[in-house]
């Protein structure tokens, strides 16, 4: 009988297996989605001077109220040629630098031209409406830290420091196999007692979208050389190997005998997860692998909550899934099973969380929908209606 593990003893486990992937330098252009290796320095003050943040006129405040001498016009990206002195201002642009002498710039919106070279202010107060030098960022501090994954806002901070071709972690290289006499490519009609491969493409798109490589092996049919036959071509070539279906205990679930004769150690066989119990995972000198459930909700499940923080790790990020804490809008039961289960849901306009139709883990129509999946724990039969629950974001 094979030992059925908490998710949380899993994910211990295969995270703990993983293993770092080597470096290498990118260009800036090419490092979304990818893990810094490196902590990133500053080399500048940000701002690198006072900046006015405003269109307007940079003055005196004690000369708020004063009919006010324009002496020179400050455009972004010029240095102002002298301070502005009592009874002055300088006309400045939104980013350019505050002249020594004033310490806040009206907005020309609430100034008025009282002669050709004259202005008066005609609002109530100012804001001061200047960025002071190094506010944000000061030279040598460190603006992002090794491990982090770099989404576009990462990307404009490593160019605004002069970070080029940051050092980042290897893809991690997915191998991705189907196992099934039933499948079909997707540009095929299934003829009867045949049905579409789809999970070799949703985990294609799911390792693409975490930053990794898939590379596609096909499908294997449920005999043993065949699986056998398409392992072999794949290990070696990458860094992990996703197999989907035949890992549970069908008389053509040949998968797990074969992981083990290609050199796999199994980890674990099953785990608490509904959909996902006959999630395998496997190590050796050539590798890692998952053996994932062949419904493709559970496919993807097991990627979303096992697969994608293994490979993320791999690269040297820790992640942290994105959840938010929102009432349930009407109950969901679920039966008395020593397995937590994994619900699509809909976050509502009015800020509540709303489970959707799902008829289990072959319903791939569900998932589309879904904003998120929640779960209830395996010692939880019902959610009432009102219960605050935690939706991870897919
Ligand atoms: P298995 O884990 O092989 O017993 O498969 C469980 C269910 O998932 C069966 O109904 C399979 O037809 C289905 N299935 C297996 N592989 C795929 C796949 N690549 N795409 C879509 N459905 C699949
Ligand atoms: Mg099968």
């Amino acid at each position: 009988m094979v030992k059925m593990i908490s998710r949380e003893e899993a994910y211990k486990i295969a995270l703990s297996a993983a293993v770092r992937l080597p470096t290498q330098r990118v260009s800036i252009q090419d490092a979304l989605g990818r893990v810094l290796a490196e902590d990133v320095v500053s080399d500048i003050d940000m701002p690198p001077f006072d900046k006015s943040a405003m269109d307007g006129y940079a003055i005196r405040r004690e000369d708020l109220f004063n009919e006010l001498r324009v002496c020179e016009v400050v455009p972004a990206g010029h240095a102002p040629t002298r301070p502005v002195g009592p009874g002055e201002c300088a006309k400045i642009m939104t980013g350019a630098m505050v002249p020594d002498g004033a310490d806040c710039v009206v907005m020309k919106e609430h100034v008025e031209l009282t002669g050709e070279n004259t202005i008066h202010f005609a609002g109530k107060d100012t804001a001061t409406n200047i960025c002071y030098k190094a506010e944000d960022t000061a030279v040598g501090d460190v603006v992002l830290r090794s491990g982090e994954w770099l989404r576009p806002q990462h990307i404009a901070l490593l160019a605004s420091v002069g970070c080029t071709t940051p050092l980042v972690s290897h893809r991690p290289r997915v191998g991705i196999i189907a196992t099934g006499d039933e499948l079909v490519e997707p540009a095929e009609k299934p003829a009867i007692s045949q049905i579409r491969n789809s999970n070799s493409y949703q985990l294609q798109a799911q390792v693409a979208a975490m930053g990794g490589l898939p590379y596609y092996y096909g499908i294997a049919r449920d005999t043993a050389s065949d699986i056998d036959a398409l392992l072999r071509d794949a290990i070696g070539t990458t860094d992990v190997v996703l197999v989907s279906g035949g890992v549970s205990v069908g008389d053509y679930d040949l998968v797990p005998t074969i992981l083990k004769r290609c050199g796999f150690e199994l980890l674990f066989e099953s785990v608490a997860i509904k959909p996902g119990k006959p999630t395998h995972f496997g190590v050796s000198d050539a590798g890692f692998c998952f053996g994932l459930p062949g419904n493709p909700v559970s496919t993807f499940v097991i990627f979303e909550l096992l697969v994608k923080p293994f490979l993320l790790k791999m690269q040297g990020h820790d992640y942290t899934p994105q959840n938010v804490i929102m009432p349930l809008d009407e109950p969901i039961e679920k039966r008395r099973t020593r397995r937590e289960a994994w619900y699509p849901v809909v976050l509502t306009a009015t800020g509540s969380v709303r489970p959707i139709e799902y008829h289990g883990s072959a319903h791939a129509r569900a998932l589309p929908q879904a904003d998120g999946i929640i779960c209830i724990p395996a010692s939880v039969t019902k959610l009432e209606k009102g219960t605050m629950v935690h939706v991870r974001q897919i």
